[in-house]
């Protein structure tokens, strides 16, 4: 009877991963999204210091997630690794530095009809850790949303094909310098130099005003049409703004997150974002402390954004920017 027990258990899991790993989960979007969000928010995450346990655990989990939903490595694994030295204090620029080790996950989804772009989305999985009192910065909002939010758009393009390739990024070291979309533009996987379009997702889970921006069309004037065809789609108020350049950082945020690199490279992107709030970087980051439903609504949004720009990438590579050479910071 055990060994009869044990081959039924055998062949009721094997039934239960064959429907983990395709589309029909039988788990909506949404729920995964926000399974997803709380696993990385966990405490046990430590808050996903690039170079730390916690932020290696985070990997771990979104290495199965990847492989699950069924997206292909794009090296001989996920892992794309880097090195950069930091100071030990990070108030002292010049005191003595450590060498940390980094790791982008990177993963390729086959499009129908491939052309001559690629179209990146990505979202940074690191955070800032455990400050010296123990505090975790679970960093819910900090970036597991955003990093829910590529899985989820990872799956429709399982579930929905995309014309074109697309190569799903989850950014390490966005903390403190932006390292990992740095590397990832400097060192774009053979075949794939051509980037037409960046998605980034940073901070998507907390607005109490239930707004979204799309931060781009200020430079990309061409993706207004996209922006707005989601807007008049979406649960959520999908504005525009915050790419205007300005005297005040505050106002702009072209260069604040993982996106800056892309767009200093010349290439589209449009960044989905909350404004600051009250639980950015700070402890209380958490899980519990996010507007659940307006995150629900924020990835179905930046799902829809996903397929949209897919089915008009090449027109979006071919038009020009605002400003023909971007600056780098
Ligand atoms: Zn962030």
């Amino acid at each position: 009877m055990q060994h009869h027990y044990r081959l039924l258990s055998l062949a009721f899991l094997a039934l239960a991963l064959a429907s983990c790993s395709g589309p029909d989960t039988g788990v909506s979007r949404e729920t995964q999204a926000l399974t997803d969000l709380r696993v990385l928010a966990a405490d046990d995450m430590q808050g996903r210091l690039v170079g730390s346990e916690g932020n290696a655990r985070a990997r771990a989990y979104l290495i199965d997630r990847l492989g699950e939903i069924g997206v292909t490595p794009v090296f001989e694994n996920y892992e794309q690794r880097f090195t950069f030295q930091r100071s030990l204090d990070f108030r002292d620029p010049d005191a003595p530095r450590e060498t940390v080790e980094a790791v982008n996950l990177v993963g390729r989804i086959a499009g129908t009809r491939p052309g001559e772009h690629v179209m990146v989305i990505g979202a940074h999985y690191d955070h800032v850790g455990v400050d010296e009192d123990g505090n975790v910065f679970n960093g819910a909002d900090d970036n597991a949303s955003g990093t829910a939010g590529l899985l989820a758009i990872a799956a429709a393009f399982m579930e929905n094909p995309p014309v074109n390739d697309v190569i799903i990024v989850a950014f390490d070291a966005e903390e403190g310098g932006l390292r990992g979309a740095r590397h990832f533009v400097e060192n774009r996987p053979e075949g794939y130099e051509s980037i037409g379009f960046m998605l980034n997702m940073d901070m998507l889970a907390y607005s109490e005003t239930d707004d979204l921006y799309a931060v781009g069309t200020w430079h990309y004037p061409v993706l207004l049409e996209l922006v707005s065809a989601a807007a008049g789609e979406s649960s959520i108020n999908l504005r525009t703004g915050y790419d205007e350049p300005s005297d005040d950082p505050r106002n702009d945020w072209t260069m604040l997150s993982d996106h800056g690199p892309f767009h200093a490279a010349g290439i589209a992107f449009l960044y989905l974002g909350v404004e600051d709030h009250e639980h950015y970087h700070q402890p209380s980051d958490t899980y519990e402390n996010m507007t659940l439903s307006f995150y629900a609504g924020a990835v179905d949004t930046a799902v829809d954004v996903a397929l949209r720009a897919d089915a008009m990438l090449d027109a979006i590579a071919a038009a020009p920017s605002r400003q023909p050479e971007p600056v780098e910071k």
